[in-house]
């Protein structure tokens, strides 16, 4: 592929680069709550390789998202709660390479981030004494709080100026579990993270890996959300906690289960931080993920469901949406899905009931009961159970698994 620099218009977060090469660009359809851009870039920097979302959205704008919107805070659907065997098995998979690493049981460890609170469940049971859970969502808070962990209502950014001291840091053990893929201002979070831990202390990262993404495809550009805006691998990621005076002690691929059928790359990055003052390190260019990148854009654009969706956009038929997740807004940016006849859409997750996307509410499945046209399940990670679950509803409308 010929490359296609331009100037960004987001500096590239790891060594500040002002030029990148289009990978994709990517659209959305946005639901009208989100108050996202519809649009974003896929770059690699020019300097160090790096692939990020070259968006317009600002830090702000991701604060409100996660504040008004979290999807991580329904205990039964979301993952990070460890309330279905799939997620149990990954968070204990978790607390044991945590384990293996950080060996002493009184550690004062923090997971920021913390949603439901699964991984810290984990690490109790692998004996911790001392675990404490932040996350910004209120519901979340309590939700650990129940489960007798202390834990506090706060993020990345603009806490409360007695939220350190109250929270009782700084920590032996930082945990960032598939936290910073989501950051756009990843300079200020890494400032504000750094003075959480310990010198000599340690900072466990694990981010999806971008380096495998090839690998795993899932479904079409299913790698590309509004959530997902960094790209990492083991290399970008030491180059940027470099900056920072931290030296890296592990890192390992490995699979992490999301939903009862679909695994995806992950990599974690453990690093012991030093006292050594913030330093600029030239980066190690990271030339594997954008490579896998690319593979991973070519195989979306040959993508199946297209033939399916041109029809149905064609002969106009009235259709049902099951399904009003990322991969919905993504098909609707990307393919004839977004000129088909969509009677409505419908999601079993109670907060985007009541959103509108393109103008057409978002309801209850029960819905169905009064439709009788084709359902297009549109979920990259739950069609089956989607399936299952219509199919149990008794319900006689032909079923599309996109
Ligand atoms: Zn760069």
């Amino acid at each position: 592929m010929q490359a296609m620099f331009k100037k960004v218009r987001r500096p590239c977060p790891i060594c500040m680069g002002d030029t990148g090469d289009v990978l994709h660009h990517q659209r959305f359809v946005i639901p009208d709550r989100y108050r996202l851009p519809d649009s974003y870039d896929v770059v690699s920097c020019k300097r160090c390789g790096f692939v990020y979302a070259d968006t317009p959205a600002r830090q702000e704008d991701y604060d409100r998202y996660y504040k008004e919107c979290s999807i991580y805070e329904d205990v039964e659907l979301a993952s990070g709660g460890g309330a279905t065997e799939w997620d149990a098995r990954r968070l204990d998979r978790t607390a044991a390479d945590i384990e293996r690493i950080l060996s002493d049981k009184n550690a004062a460890i923090v997971d920021l981030g913390c949603a439901n609170g699964g991984l810290l469940m984990a690490l109790k049971d692998r004996g911790f004494l001392n675990v404490t859970g932040i996350d910004p969502s209120p519901t979340c808070v309590a939700h650990v709080g129940n489960q007798g962990i202390r834990c506090f209502v706060g993020g990345l950014f603009a806490n409360e100026p007695n939220w350190f001291s109250a929270i009782g840091g700084p920590f032996d053990c930082v945990i960032l579990c598939h936290v910073l893929e989501h950051v756009l201002d990843l300079k200020t979070a890494l400032e504000n993270v750094m003075q959480l831990v310990k010198t000599n202390g340690i900072l466990y990262i694990e981010v999806p890996n971008a380096s495998r993404y090839a690998d795993c495809p899932v479904a079409p550009y299913y790698y590309f959300d509004c959530e997902h805006i960094n790209h990492f691998e083991g290399i970008s990621m030491s180059n940027l906690l470099g900056q920072y005076g931290c030296r890296p002690i592990e890192s390992r691929e490995k699979e992490i289960q999301v939903s009862d059928s679909v695994a995806y790359p992950a990599v974690y990055c453990a690093f012991v931080k030093t006292d050594r003052r913030l330093i600029f390190i030239a980066p190690v260019p990271d030339l594997k993920s954008r490579q896998s990148i690319l593979a991973h854009i070519e195989i979306s654009y040959r993508g199946s469901g297209t033939k399916t969706l041109e029809d149905l956009a064609r002969n106009q038929t009235e259709i049902i949406v099951w399904g009003a997740g990322s991969h919905t807004l993504r098909l609707l940016g990307n393919t004839p899905l977004g000129k088909c006849n969509i009677a409505g859409f419908v999601d079993k997750d109670s907060k985007k009931q009541g959103l509108k996307i393109m103008d057409i509410p978002v309801r209850s499945p029960a819905f169905l009961r009064s439709f009788t046209g084709p359902v297009v399940i549109c979920s990259a990670l739950h069609s089956q159970e989607i399936l299952r679950e219509l199919r149990g509803m008794e319900c006689k409308n032909e079923a599309i698994v996109l």
